[in-house]
């Protein structure tokens, strides 16, 4: 422990997403903090399916940096190595840290502009309107919510969703996939299961998509909804090669310090955690190292530092706006239920509360 006793030292956050947000918001009267993210906004990730459908939601789902960290330094930059004293970023930026924490989840290259963001969403919103038939690749979360999301807005466009397992959502139990299955059957979508379509054979102008049954689907557009990449691949150049896993996780201690590291943290889904990789969890994450880290900064032992307890195996999956399915620990709901907890507002509120926003 080299910090003196109530010295503010220098904290760095890399990636301000779910996780990075939520620490940078935490520590910044506490410490002289540096938020390294590309993008100028926090990018609330679940709700950009349905800001697709009704782009005007996207206004207060994307929330500036700015508007909830005032009291640190923002670097519009993606971090692209980490000494044992300083993080380099992609344009030429030197940023010392005492401690530092990586919060880079999902490889997402977004716009760096809100207002772009905003672009991207109408523009979707306008390639679904304009298309009488859509084709969705990937039945898992995203391509789910995408399917529930623009049956709801626009019930009349035949939807097809391709995915390459035998059964919808493989992430959680057998009957939540079956019920999600059988309510987008209810809603006409037609879902081809245990296919794929080559993504090197389709372009923006592809109306016929040929599946590796040999089925053939056509479609005015389409969107692909497979699983991004970790953004971990940068870490491999860095004082960080050695900690990652073989799927690219960081590897953390019970105190989310990466592993062999006393200054260097991890939080989110970039984590080898082992639990459903969720936004409530890397908040989760995101407090317990803002409290760890503020110890440290006042000088506090080792032995004072809360260890992270894996959160319970329950997320919610949403189907349009009033219906869902969820995964509890010994148990499936669906319907309702999760409707209330998530499809209504998909957490819009509570996030923007939590950030310290205007709901
Ligand atoms: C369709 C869908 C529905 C979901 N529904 C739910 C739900 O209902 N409830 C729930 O709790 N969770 C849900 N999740 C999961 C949730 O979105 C993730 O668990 C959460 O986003 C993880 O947060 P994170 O901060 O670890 O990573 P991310 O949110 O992915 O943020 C990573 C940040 O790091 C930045 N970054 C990346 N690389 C670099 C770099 N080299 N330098 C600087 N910055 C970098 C990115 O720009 C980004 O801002 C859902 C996810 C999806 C896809």
């Amino acid at each position: 422990m080299a910090e003196a006793a109530n010295h503010r030292g220098n904290v760095v956050v890399i990636g301000g997403g779910v996780a990075g947000s939520l620490l940078a918001k935490s520590l910044q009267f506490d410490s002289n903090i540096v938020l390294i993210d590309p993008k100028e906004y926090f990018d609330i990730p679940w709700t950009d399916l349905r800001s697709m459908v009704e782009p005007t939601l996207a206004e207060k789902t994307l929330i500036k940096h700015s508007e909830y960290f005032s009291n640190g330094t923002i670097v519009n930059s993606r971090a692209i190595d980490i000494t044992a004293t300083e993080v380099l970023t992609e344009e030429g930026g030197v940023v010392p840290y005492d401690y530092l924490v990586v919060a880079t989840g999902h490889d997402v290259h977004l716009p760096r502009n809100k207002t772009d963001r905003l672009g991207q969403f109408k523009q979707d919103y306008e390639k679904i309107k304009s298309s009488s038939s859509i084709l969705i690749i990937g039945g898992g979360r995203t391509g789910v919510e995408l399917a529930g999301e623009i049956v709801t807005v626009f019930p009349d466009k035949k939807v097809t969703l391709v995915h390459k397992g035998e059964r919808l959502l493989e992430f959680i139990g057998l009957k939540a996939s079956t019920k999600a299955l059988k309510w987008l059957k209810s809603k006409k979508v037609e879902v081809l299961l245990g296919q794929t379509v080559d993504l090197d054979s389709v372009s923006e102008r592809s109306r016929e998509f040929k599946t590796s049954a040999g089925t053939t689907v056509s479609a005015d557009c389409y969107f692909v909804c497979i699983g991004k990449p970790l953004s971990s691949a940068w870490l491999r150049d860095t004082i960080l090669k050695d900690s990652l896993d073989e799927h690219g996780r960081v590897k953390v201690d019970d105190k989310l310090r990466v592993r062999g590291q006393d200054k260097i943290f991890a939080i989110g889904d970039i984590t080898d955690v082992k639990e459903f990789k969720l936004g409530y969890l890397a908040q989760k994450h995101a407090t317990l190292v803002a409290k760890n880290i503020k110890l440290l900064l006042k000088g506090e032992k080792e032995s004072s530092l809360a260890p992270y307890k894996p959160g319970s195996a329950m997320t919610f999956v949403s189907l349009g706006r009033k219906s869902g399915v969820g995964q509890l620990p010994f148990m499936t709901v669906s319907g309702c239920f999760p409707a209330m907890f998530k499809s209504k507002d998909l957490f819009i509120g509570w996030t923007r509360k939590l950030m310290g926003v205007d709901p």
